[in-house]
């Protein structure tokens, strides 16, 4: 049961008197991370809130097809997926509510997570399963193709692309790693690098060097996609700006951004201790953040794997950790 009572919060600037909820336990986020860290949270009896935030479903939703979720052996649409996660969260007693966390408040011994509206949750536990965000060049045509030949995970969607030809965006290790992922799949894979040299690390530029079937396009960038009823080939620009400069159309099917993800952690920041990209930092091997009773699941701690079985992996062992938390501390 929640118990509410006025507080005033002087958080910085912000006098306002808001509205104060007690909770046991508050999960951030309604991604695979998010709604296996209920599904656990629930069944121990943690009476678990959980804020949807503004995309229900995490970004599971704004995918077709998912293949590689165990247990779904003929593959499941990422929308119908994350329903099926929903009401498993709601049938041991999760309280799912629409809303956005918009700053917190670990100081001291408190927990507490400022929502719209000057809502105030105060938990005994939190578990922030806020995801990340992957970066896009913001071209129109990205947003036209989607799901019609862009992509921004290569494992996640390179097996639509067996024997054709794609091309990844980007010169970081990511970009190295989904260029070797999709070369061992499709037929070509062309790595669009903006600059005249890659900042992947050595071992992974010495892999992509290697692969007989990736060629680099140095010194290009992309401008433009076409096609009619899906991605046929994208527009690149070459030594943009200079007196050199060209274009070059690129007769590809898929095209893979692979230029950093941005970690939803900006509100937590204050607080708790993120690497220089924004991942908040966990203990290893654990979800436990430099804040007791404070917990991290999914992408927004994960820069390496970010894939759904492994996001709610790390929302079950949130879930957990959270339980034991609270059992240590007798609260
Ligand atoms: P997310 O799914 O990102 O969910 C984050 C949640 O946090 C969202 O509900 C959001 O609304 C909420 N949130 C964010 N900020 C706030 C806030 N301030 N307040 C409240 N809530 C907030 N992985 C696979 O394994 N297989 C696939 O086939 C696959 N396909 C993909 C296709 C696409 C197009 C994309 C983008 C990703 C794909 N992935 C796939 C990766 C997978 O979706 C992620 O690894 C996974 O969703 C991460 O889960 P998460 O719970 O950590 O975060
Ligand atoms: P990153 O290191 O920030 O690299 C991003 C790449 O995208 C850079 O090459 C950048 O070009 C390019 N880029 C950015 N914006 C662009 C734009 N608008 N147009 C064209 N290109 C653009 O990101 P990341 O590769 O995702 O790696 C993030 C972190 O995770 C790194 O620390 C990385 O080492 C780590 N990581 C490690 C592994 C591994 O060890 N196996 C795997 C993946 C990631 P510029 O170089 O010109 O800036």
């Amino acid at each position: 049961m929640s118990i509410f009572k006025p507080l005033d919060l002087n958080s910085g600037s912000d006098t306002k008197t808001k509205e104060v909820e007690h909770v046991r336990c508050l999960i951030i986020g309604s991604g695979p991370a998010g709604y296996t860290a209920a599904i656990y949270a629930a069944r121990a009896n943690l009476k678990p809130v959980l804020y949807t935030g503004l995309e229900m479903g995490g970004q599971l939703t704004t995918t077709t097809e998912v293949e590689n979720y165990p247990g779904y052996p003929d593959g499941i649409t990422g929308p119908v997926m994350m329903e099926d996660f929903q009401k498993q969260a709601e049938r041991f007693g999760t309280e799912v509510r629409f809303g956005t966390a918009v700053a917190s408040d670990f100081s001291g011994e408190k927990r507490r997570v400022i929502f719209e509206e000057n809502k105030v949750i105060e938990a005994d536990v939190v578990i922030i399963a806020t995801g990340a965000t992957a970066k896009y060049l913001g071209i129109e045509a990205e947003k036209r193709y989607s799901g019609m030949g862009v992509s921004a995970c290569a494992t996640c969607d390179g097996f639509f692309y067996r024997g054709k030809d794609v091309a990844v965006v980007g010169g970081g290790d990511t970009a190295a790693e989904e260029a070797t992922y999709l070369a061992g799949l499709c037929n070509k894979v062309y790595l669009v690098v903006r600059r005249d040299l890659l900042r992947a690390s050595k071992a992974m530029q010495t892999r992509v060097f290697n692969t007989t079937n990736i060629e680099i396009l140095w010194e290009h960038q992309a401008v433009d996609l076409y096609g009619e009823n899906g991605v046929e080939g994208a527009t690149l620009v070459k030594k943009k700006g200079t007196p050199e400069e060209e274009t070059v159309k690129l007769k590809i099917e898929g095209f893979f951004l692979a230029i950093g993800h941005t970690p939803n952690s900006d509100i937590f920041k204050k607080y708790l201790e993120t690497d220089e990209v924004g991942y908040i930092k966990t203990k290893p091997g654990t979800s436990k953040t430099n804040v007791p009773g404070v917990f991290a699941a999914g992408d927004v701690q994960d820069h390496i794997y970010r894939q759904a079985v492994t996001a709610a992996g790390s929302g079950c062992i949130a879930a957990m950790d959270a339980e034991r938390y609270l059992s240590e501390s007798k609260k």
